[in-house]
């Protein structure tokens, strides 16, 4: 079948084709036309050809000296013209470790898994056929190669190409995303340049669809939702300007509407680009069309000759698509009168036994010294020039417990600090109140001694921690903390399943999985009223908790991580700490929780075109599967990262004659108290035919939407069952497009056997396969519930880009770089090189740094030429045998190679994974096949290759070739029913064809 062609074997010979020359093609850029793999450098050949090297005893006398290797004469690196890297790849050939695995075994697989095309739907395939073990080598069935049309890094490689070249010879600007004359944004992940047209950049909100359609049974013949994804305080090239309306109206008699910012007195829209005045102070609205609004006298203006207001570009309300506007109190939680506070942070530490055992309180004092006293303050930077010059700062407090609550004095007026133990877990109280916030600065040193205090007690071997912890009752203790300023954030460490005092957890044993959906449930689901009381209260409350779990055991994320689930929290887990490899992965990710911040008190509105309504905001607590309704979001704590995804349906007609409007309004308290609503605005088309529809959708989205549809199924139907749905889902839409170009309807495509996707939709199939493989869907007892569960509720609130290149990691063959990629240019972009395929059978014995959202991989074959080696870690490595298995980072050395790991590290810190600090370092991982165990990690992440032979994981090329014939299958089957036919030739009947799950789309 698929079998053993010669995809398998390594492709030495292509053009080579640099970034420049690619630029030059980028006018008439086809897929087809992909990237040849570069051939070795003109050093490396004349090499090859004098003396073949020998792959591993690279320190034979035929080696020449280092300097010779470096090119240049004066010793490593930076010289202007480097003929060479300074490394040679070892040469491949078809013998290599690397070749696709027997023939007769993968033919033999092959036979059995195929015929009856078992993945769609995939009832077929025994539950727990596979388990991945949990040591030793794993087994991957390399792909037979998808058509190079639907290849996702050659997408993503010409998508960041099209943005990174100049746009003429005499032009050295790179083109920029035009938020109004472009339409489909970019693939999230590409660094590009945008010109805020009056409609947001794709940075804070993208759609799944660009024409949206004008009704739901032109919708529903697309079977894709209507959805956004939204990241209020996206990173983004421009300072976010801010509108002061705290006085605008303030007379005493006006109309309490007229008051503050300018909105729609029906619809309540904020002010915004679209909105058309008719007069010095009358304006239409753009979301519901209803015209009576009328402005306060201090806010007219005359109109020009276009009917545009005069200061229409002095003001950004009036001009720009992303704003924050300062309100009045009686915007404030409080109300009228009241005022907020600055942001309190909590740091909530777990000292039992298996905390102190692995160390950790040392590394979150650590941590906690770094964020507050190391890193530099941008406070001011982040809450926006405009912020009044105030004496207001972030307000810090220490909290440790184990079986009793220990809490630490951190007045300024105290010689040093003192501890406070609250042992009354059945009704636990604060102890005192003056002290147990402190700013920083004031109380730095009763800070610092606390942080001794921890560092100590994990040191002091006479030191007797108790066994267990009281979780719950310390976040609800730190939650009463935190009441009487509104609310706020907690950062926790936890070290081992809670199972003490009122809220203890037992241990959930891990034999139930894949049974059916009762045992699943109880696995999934909190199950226990005091986390979810405490849920309830947290967001109540505005507390937002982000965990951090190092543990070797279980600890129940069904409950505890659902606290951070509510409350938008991340949750960052460890289940082998090793302090000497893992502290610096720590470090980073806790300082990031510290900074990151961005306002608390949240409330999220959505506001749409008359037509639409909200259907379901994913991942909330305002879920429709959380409190039965949907209701408008609160969101007790915003960070840079926070992403939601908002679905719609119907409850009407859009019409035709207007645009679609979005506005996104989050009302929020910054970190320091100041109250203001962030506005996000949004306009897209409306269209009237279903090939408009399928022709400007936004594949991100669609992904991201349904994915996060899926999770939230998660506890409620079995993972075969959300499985099967998936791979419903994805045949559904392929089958009416197919069916769309097979009934005439799509004139832009002939017809051809292949099969046939959208240009937008090319690469769900690739995606949709990564999440069946993901470590919250894949099948298979190995994985525990915390590790599904973690990710999980991960995977509901990250930013759009690190959700992809987690399901989809960033790979690159570092033995191949080029001399210009991995370096930084004038605009601050990083040279990205095409990444690599995700298949074993696209590696050679080489150096691969692979970026998977959460961390930084650096896979080091032991065949590896050792001069790349040495040249990446240091002159003294004769062997990739000696290389520290507890490296965290790689060493800076003055070599090219080095220098370029570092540029990509750093970029995929920064860009992917969201650790923005160039201070806090660039941590890795180390994986060495065959000798460290992270290579089974590693392979997993290697989605186009079938994990062990399972039936549920396949390949890539066995995934599609299963997708086609279920769609073939299911469009012969409609000849009989022509129920598709219908919904696609009679927009007018919501016919339901398939298994349907997806209630809303
Ligand atoms: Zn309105």
């Amino acid at each position: 079948m698929q079998a053993n062609n010669g995809s398998f074997t390594s492709n030495g010979n292509g053009t080579t084709q640099d970034l420049r020359a690619m630029n030059g093609e980028m006018g008439n850029m086809s897929l087809a036309n992909k990237r040849k793999k570069k051939p070795a450098r003109a050093f490396h050949q004349q090499w090859e050809t004098a003396v073949a090297p020998p792959s591993s005893t690279a320190s034979t006398p035929f080696m020449p000296p280092n300097a010779l290797f470096n090119g240049n004469s004066n010793g490593y690196g930076f010289d202007s013209n480097p003929p060479s890297n300074g490394f040679i790849t070892p040469r491949m050939d078809s013998t290599s470790s690397f070749q696709s695995p027997a023939p007769s075994r993968v033919s033999s697989f092959q036979t059995t898994q195929l015929p009856g095309l078992p993945l769609f739907p995939p009832q077929h395939q025994p539950e727990n056929a596979i388990v991945v073990p949990v040591s030793g080598g794993i087994s991957l069935v390399p792909a037979p190669a998808p058509s190079s049309e639907l290849s996702l890094v050659d997408y993503r490689y010409h998508t960041q190409a099209t943005f990174m070249t100049p746009t003429s010879d005499n032009d050295p600007l790179y083109p920029s995303f035009y938020t109004f004359q472009n339409s489909i944004p970019p693939t999230a992940g590409t660094q590009y340049l945008t010109v805020d047209q009056g409609t947001a950049s794709p940075n804070y909100i993208r759609s799944s669809m660009y024409f949206v359609p004008e009704t739901e049974s032109l919708r529903a013949a697309t079977k894709l939702p209507i959805a956004l994804t939204i990241r209020p305080f996206a990173p983004s090239q421009d300072p976010v300007p801010v509108v002061d309306f705290r006085d605008l109206g303030n007379i005493s008699g006006s109309d309490p509407l007229d008051f503050g910012p300018p909105r729609c007195r029906r619809c309540r829209a904020y002010v915004n680009p679209s909105m058309t005045f008719t007069s010095v102070s009358n304006f239409t609205c753009n979301v519901c069309q209803f015209r009576g609004n009328t402005v306060p006298q201090e806010y007219t203006s005359y109109l020009d000759a276009q009917g545009n207001r005069a200061d229409k570009f002095v003001k950004p309300e009036l001009h720009q698509g992303v704003y924050d506007i300062l309100v009045p109190d009686e915007y404030n939680v409080g109300g009228t009168g009241s005022t907020n506070d600055e942001l309190h942070h909590i740091f909530l530490v777990d000292i039992s036994e298996p905390s102190i055992r692995q160390g950790l309180p040392a590394v979150v004092a650590d941590s906690i010294r770094t964020a507050l006293f190391a890193e530099k303050e941008d406070l001011q930077e982040q809450t926006g020039e405009d912020n009044e010059p105030s004496k207001k700062t972030i307000k810090y407090s220490i909290i440790c417990f184990d079986k009793h609550i220990h809490f630490y004095n951190l007045s300024p007026k105290l010689q040093q600090t003192q501890v406070n133990v609250c042992t009354d877990l059945d009704d636990p109280f604060v102890p005192f109140f003056d002290g147990l916030f402190a700013d920083k600065e004031e109380s730095r040193i009763q800070i610092e001694d606390a942080l001794t205090n921890m560092e100590q007690m994990t040191n002091d071997p006479t030191f007797l921690p108790d066994t267990e912890s009281c979780f719950a009752v310390a976040i609800k203790l730190a939650s009463m903390c935190l009441e009487s300023h509104g609310g706020g954030k907690i950062t926790t460490l936890l070290a081992g399943l809670p199972s003490w005092g009122p809220g203890g957890l037992k241990f959930k044993p891990n034999n139930t999985s894949g049974k059916n959906a009762d045992a699943e449930k109880y696995l999934f689901l909190p199950n226990l009223d005091y986390y979810k009381a405490l849920g309830k209260e947290l967001v109540a409350q505005s507390v937002g908790v982000d965990l951090f779990v190092v543990a070797k055991t279980q600890v129940d994320m069904a409950n505890v991580g659902y606290l951070c689930g509510v409350t938008g929290g991340n949750i960052n887990r460890w289940t082998n700490f090793e302090i000497e490899r893992d502290a610096r992965g720590f470090h980073e990710k806790f300082v990031t929780s510290v900074k990151n911040p961005r306002g608390y008190q949240g409330q999220l509105k959505v506001r749409c075109s008359n037509g639409l309504q909200v259907a379901q905001y994913y991942g909330t607590y305002s879920n429709k599967d959380i409190i039965g309704d949907v209701m408008d979001p609160k969101v007790s704590l915003l960070t840079e990262d926070q992403t939601f995804t908002v679905l719609f349906e119907y409850d009407g007609k859009l019409d035709t004659k207007y645009d679609c409007h979005f506005q996104v309004a989050l009302l929020y308290t910054d970190a320091l108290g100041a109250r203001k609503v962030r506005v996000i605005n949004l306009v897209l088309a409306v269209a009237e035919k279903l090939q408009d529809v399928f022709n400007m959708v936004d594949e991100d989205t669609v992904m991201t939407t349904i994915l996060r549809d899926s999770l939230s199924f998660m506890g409620k139907q079995s993972l075969k069952e959300i499985r099967e749905s998936l791979n419903n889902k994805l045949v559904e839409v392929y089958t009416q497009y197919r069916a769309m170009s097979e009934l005439g309807h799509n004139i832009t495509n002939t017809m051809n056997r292949t099969l046939l996707f959208p240009e937008g939709l090319k690469h769900l199939p690739i995606y949709a396969l990564a999440f069946l493989k993901s470590d919250a869907l894949r099948n298979g007892n190995g994985i525990t519930p915390d590790t599904r569960l973690a990710e999980m509720f991960n995977l509901m609130h990250m930013p759009v880009e690190r959700l992809l290149y987690n399901l989809y990691p960033a790979m690159v063959e570092l033995h191949s770089l080029d001399d210009e990629e991995c370096t930084f240019d004038d605009y601050g972009f990083l040279r990205l090189p095409r990444f690599t395929e995700l298949s074993l059978s696209k590696m050679e014995q080489g150096v691969y740094i692979l970026c998977d959202g959460y961390r930084v991989y650096v896979w080091v074959d032991p065949n590896a030429n050792i001069l790349l080696v040495k040249d990446l870690f240091g002159e003294n490595y004769d062997s990739v045998l000696q290389l520290d298995p507890m490296m965290n980072e790689l060493p800076v050395l003055p070599t090219l190679i080095s220098e370029q790991s570092h540029n990509l590290i750093k970029f995929f810190h920064s860009k992917i994974i969201g650790i923005p600090g160039q201070d806090t370092g660039s941590s890795i991982q180390l994986v060495r096949p065959g000798i460290d165990g992270s290579e089974i990690i590693f392979k997993l992440r290697l989605v186009e290759d079938n994990i062990s032979r399972s039936l549920a994981t396949p390949s890539y090329g066995d995934y599609l070739t299963s997708l086609h014939k279920a769609i073939r299958v299911n469009l012969d089957s409609d000849k009989a029913s022509g129920k598709i036919k219908q919904s696609i030739d009679n927009v007018g009947n919501n016919s339901e064809s398939l298994t349907q799950r997806f209630a809303l789309f």
